[in-house]
């Protein structure tokens, strides 16, 4: 017997989460200086300047906790989204926040519903308590929402031992989104005593009318519980802060499992200050928005498929070529995302970037296709 064979076997079987490559990696590796990501869903603009601007006063004193309460994050929070101080909880990413819902919730008798292509963090932090991933199959290619949570099939994986469910929207990596009606009328279906997670990372990106105001919908269910992040569209990845809102006594109950200081004293500055730049949120989401237009028209004119986006990406198929495209977009300093391991060997996800960065993708692209 060694240590390792004490180890809980969930946590034994776990697939360690692959990131994107980073630029540093790649550039060291070819002996080039001008790599470019488009792997992670980073905001191509950087970081909200205003966030950059309270860094330097933030550092000044390092060497004391960070703010356990998170106290002037959450009172900004709190007034941008209408809610109470008490409905927020604070994570070291919104991942974080998915790992302590898991926590509250999940033990080895339980079961978590989510998606097929579903963001791959669901899966682990369920395993990793013990519990079974019920997986729904996603909608058909060929259907409204290509590859998009198909709430039927959710619906009728529920069972005595359901405690979680996992809904992205919209859904990395694919893209696909759910509208109002549809989800406020599948939650209104949930019984009671099951907690129903909507993942909003991508929430601040999405500009259209069917899109949920989930915000408004606290009250009347208390079992739901909405996560956002500031990684994406404040540009704050590297800092690692995300939240949830959800009833008073669910962000109590968070609160107890939560390690106390799990944001750190720049990223709850930054995140404070990014949220009053409306102006940086602005520009990154019209970029975001022409980005997007001008990749879906580029892949359109040849005749590629991709899953309709309304994140910061697009999820394109190169069927049986997409890794030899990988690689090779490599070797021209170009990062994008593979997603075999979510089971979309013929997809590559490609992050939307700046037009520079695009017109060099193309070309590229244009020279390997
Ligand atoms: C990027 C992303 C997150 C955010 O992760 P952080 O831990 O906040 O950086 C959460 N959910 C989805 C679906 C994502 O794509």
């Amino acid at each position: 017997m060694s240590v390792i064979d004490s180890a809980l076997v969930q946590i034994k079987q776990l697939h360690p989460y692959s990131p994107g490559k980073p630029i540093e990696e790649l550039e060291r590796e070819l002996g080039i200086s001008n790599a470019i990501k488009l792997a992670s869903n980073e905001n191509p603009l950087g970081c909200s300047p205003k966030a950059r601007s309270v860094l330097e006063q933030a550092s000044e004193h390092i060497e004391l906790y960070p703010d356990a309460n998170a106290y002037y994050l959450k009172q900004r929070l709190g007034e941008k989204l209408g809610v109470d101080e008490n409905q927020i909880t604070i994570g070291n990413g919104s991942n974080d926040v998915l790992d302590l819902i898991a926590r509250s919730f999940l033990d080895a008798s339980a079961e978590a519903v989510m998606s097929q292509y579903a963001f791959m963090v669901y899966g682990m932090v369920t395993q990793a308590c013990g519990a079974s991933a019920k997986i729904a199959p996603a909608c058909a290619r060929d259907s409204e929402s290509p590859y998009g949570h198909d709430l039927e099939a959710m619906a009728g994986l529920i069972s005595d031992k359901t405690r979680v469910i996992f809904i992205a929207n919209p859904n990395n990596p694919t893209g696909t989104w759910l509208r109002a009606d549809a989800l406020e009328a599948f939650i209104e279906n949930v019984p009671d005593h099951i907690a129903v997670v909507v993942d909003e990372a991508y929430f601040e990106y999405v500009d259209l009318d069917q899109y949920p105001d989930t915000m408004q919908w606290l009250e009347r269910f208390p079992n739901l519980i909405v996560t956002r992040t500031f990684s994406k569209i404040f540009g704050l990845a590297g800092l690692r802060v995300g939240y949830s809102v959800s009833s008073p006594e669910l962000c109590d109950l968070f609160n107890r499992v939560r390690q106390p200081f799990n944001g750190n004293s720049l990223g709850l500055a930054a995140a404070r200050a990014a949220l009053d730049d409306d102006v940086f949120v602005e520009q990154s989401r019209l970029s975001n928005a022409s980005g997007l237009q001008s990749m879906q028209q580029w892949f359109d004119a040849r005749g590629i498929e991709y899953i309709p986006s309304a994140g910061n990406f697009l999820t394109v198929c190169f069927g049986d070529s997409s890794m030899q495209i990988y690689q090779q977009l490599l070797e021209r300093g170009i990062i994008v995302r593979p997603v075999g391991n979510y089971g979309m060997a013929d997809f590559l996800r490609i992050s939307v970037g700046t037009e520079p960065q695009l017109q060099q993708l193309y070309q590229v692209l244009r020279e390997l296709l």
